[in-house]
């Protein structure tokens, strides 16, 4: 195997290492549709945020997100949308369908971007 193929499957395989959590897949399927702060990702996941930040933490260090402060709010978008491909053959590979699809905008979270008026 030469240096350049071992580089790419080392790559490959560090990306695979980041998704291979079934938190940090069902935040990317948060921030699918866009741009998040960690308090939705909270509210929708029903996690701690100490939890999900250290999962974002993996995330950033994979290259697959970037974040953001925003006042007191640290917000959360995807910069690689490839790994969408990536999960979504992952869904096609599974036995089981997935488990629905994550509520967009839940009435009870308290993040701008679902309560734009209470900014
Ligand atoms: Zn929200």
């Amino acid at each position: 195997m030469t240096a350049a193929t071992t580089d790419a499957a080392t790559e490959a395989a560090e990306l695979f290492k980041a998704l291979a959590h079934p938190t940090r897949v069902a935040i990317l399927e948060v921030l699918r549709h866009g741009e998040e702060c960690v308090c939705h990702m909270e509210a929708v996941l029903g996690k701690r945020q100490a939890y999900i930040s250290q999962q974002l933490m993996i995330l950033r260090a994979a290259g697959i997100v970037l974040d953001r402060r925003d006042g007191l709010n640290m917000f959360y978008r995807v910069v690689r949308p490839e790994v969408f491909a990536v999960l979504d053959a992952a869904r096609g590979l599974a036995s089981e369908p997935g488990s629905g699809t994550i509520p967009l905008r839940p009435a009870d979270c308290p993040c701008p971007n679902c309560h734009p008026a209470t900014r």
